[in-house]
């Protein structure tokens, strides 16, 4: 009998590991301690994954394939995948373990070694779920000086014939991102988001959950996740129908107590296997050929998924495992307190994490431009904002959050991924969202107690790094500013800058 192991974000019946599964086959299935805790993990991300798990399991059942469930609160559950198949291996006869490569190095480095461990043949097939696949990725990146994604992306457009006329991309552009830069209005109405039924499953996980990670970050309350493929694709469905038409012009936009705005919210679903890139994109792209949704909206979501999410995973394969070690700005403040407790006098900060704890979930322009962008410009420690990263958000998964995070956020990779540090003043964040009306701070006042923090802090950056930056072309602007001040306002912001972290140590030591 063969035994075929199922992780937690291959829940996809067409994924590697079950292509040509028999009934005569053993599925294993197992919520483990290792992989719900090694970072902590936010709780609602557990709930969702292990009710998706379960669900998974029982449509495995319904189609006559013979699993075997652990749950975590089996007392016979060992805790390691490992051991769990270990344990199956001395009650079972199994003549081979198969099992779909997983999204992070540090488990299939494990995983290459359990031929040994167990004395058995263990088959590690490749994950397919992917536009590209990571040796593509190789072939395209071999002998290029710069891997940039727009480049990439305009070859996976060509390949995968989307968006696409006979003399080229639809429309005569590849990139709308122009378009796509909207300040938000007054009173703009954004609609609900999906909702989906809590059955009992759902309940006992919520309750195993409360019971056993009691001190992991985040709020399991409200809970309306999708933890089945079909409810996920109701929710694209309502992506594509309620939203996607204004999903280009207010990408970048973010709102007071809008946590959700005009973005699909399908991360976590697509991660996890419930969707494919492929069916997401092309239900995008028929919504544009119906003429429900223009193309700047279209073309822009098409981008994040058949461009940036193939793209990151293709770098984090490529430049694993030294990719995980870069700093090359030495970077190293701790990470605030805050980020945990949302307890910060800063609005957007305030904002933005306190719906990450609320929901397992911020958008892109949150993640980037807000928490970012401070974890940037205050030279936090890469390896502790990874870790923040990986596990306060319900889609987050090393492959596709470390390049993120270091490579788009960070700078750490020295521009592999981005060409510029993404480095904003709180003008940024002013013209962007109405954060700045609730703040203590002002975004127009550049130094003293009343000054956004994120105007000195950008400068103090700016500074800082300028052995290291000066000679990045798209930073010429920058420095050229910074050339301008007299030295008086460039103590002025190492001052301010020196008092604001003084305020926060002050304040979190209490
Ligand atoms: C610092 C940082 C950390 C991030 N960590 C993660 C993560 O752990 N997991 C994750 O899936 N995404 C991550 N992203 C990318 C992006 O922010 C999320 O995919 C997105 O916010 C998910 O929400 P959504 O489904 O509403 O996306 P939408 O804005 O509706 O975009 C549609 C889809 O495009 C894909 N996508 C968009 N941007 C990216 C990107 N930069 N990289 C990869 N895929 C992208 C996602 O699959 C997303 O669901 C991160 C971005 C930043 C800046
Ligand atoms: S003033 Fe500065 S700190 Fe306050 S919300 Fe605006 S950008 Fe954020």
């Amino acid at each position: 009998m063969k035994l075929r192991l199922i992780l937690g974000d291959q829940l996809s019946l067409s994924v590697a590991s079950l292509t040509d599964a028999t009934k005569e086959d053993l599925i294993l299935m197992c919520e483990v301690r290792q992989e719900a805790t090694y970072v902590k993990h936010h709780k609602k991300k557990i709930v969702f994954l292990f009710s998706g798990m379960r669900h998974f399991a029982q449509t495995l059942v319904s189609q006559g394939f013979n699993v075997h469930y652990v749950a975590y609160d089996d007392p016979k559950n060992t805790g390691s995948l490992r051991d769990e198949v270990a344990r199956l291996t001395d009650v079972y006869d199994i003549s081979e373990v198969i099992v779909t490569a997983p999204g992070e190095y540090r488990l299939l480095a494990e995983m290459k070694q359990w031929s040994d461990a167990l004395s058995l043949p263990v088959t590690i097939r490749p994950d397919d779920r992917f536009l590209c696949t990571t040796d593509k990725f190789a072939a395209w990146a071999k002998d290029r000086k710069q891997l940039r994604m727009e480049h990439f992306y305009r070859e996976m457009r060509r390949k995968h014939a989307v968006l696409m006329s006979d003399d080229g991309p639809i429309g005569g552009k590849w990139n709308y991102d122009a378009d796509n830069r909207k300040s938000p209005p007054q009173n703009l109405k954004v609609p609900d988001p999906f909702q989906a039924d809590v059955d009992d499953i759902t309940q006992d996980v919520i309750a195993l959950v409360a019971e056993h990670f009691p001190d992991h970050f985040g709020d399991i309350y409200p809970f309306h996740f999708a933890v089945t493929r079909g409810a996920a694709l109701q929710a694209l469905d309502m992506f594509v129908d309620e939203r996607l038409r204004l999903f280009g012009d207010y990408q970048d936009a973010m709102v007071q107590d809008e946590p959700w705005m005009f973005h699909s919210h399908i991360g976590l679903y697509l991660n996890c296997g419930f969707l494919t890139p492929l069916e997401c994109i092309t239900r995008a792209e028929a919504a544009f050929h119906d003429g429900s949704a223009p193309l700047n909206a279209v073309e822009g979501f098409v981008r994040q998924i058949l461009g940036w999410r193939e793209y990151v995973r293709g770098i984090y394969w490529l430049k694993m495992p030294n990719y995980k070690a870069m700093n090359v700005l030495e970077a190293k403040r701790p990470l605030p307190e805050f980020y945990w407790t949302a307890d910060t006098q800063m609005n957007c900060m305030r904002q933005c994490i306190t719906e990450t704890k609320q929901n397992a979930y911020a958008h892109h322009i949150q993640r980037l431009m807000v928490l970012g962008n401070f974890a940037l410009i205050a030279g936090l420690a890469p390896a502790q904002v990874n870790d923040w990263y990986l596990l306060v958000y319900a889609d987050a998964y090393e492959w596709v959050e470390l390049p993120n995070v270091s490579g788009m956020i960070l700078f750490a990779d020295g521009g592999l991924l981005a060409s510029k540090p993404y480095a904003a003043s709180g003008a940024y964040i002013h013209k962007m969202s109405n954060y700045c009306e609730s703040c203590r701070y002002n975004p127009s006042v550049k130094n003293g107690p009343k000054a956004c923090p994120f105007n000195y802090l950008y400068w103090d950056f700016i500074d800082r790094n300028a052995a290291k930056l000066r000679g990045n072309p798209r930073m010429g602007f920058a420095y050229k500013g910074l050339d301008r001040m007299t030295d008086e306002k460039r103590s002025a912001i190492r001052a301010d800058t020196e008092r604001f972290f003084n305020e926060i140590e002050a304040y979190e030591k209490g």
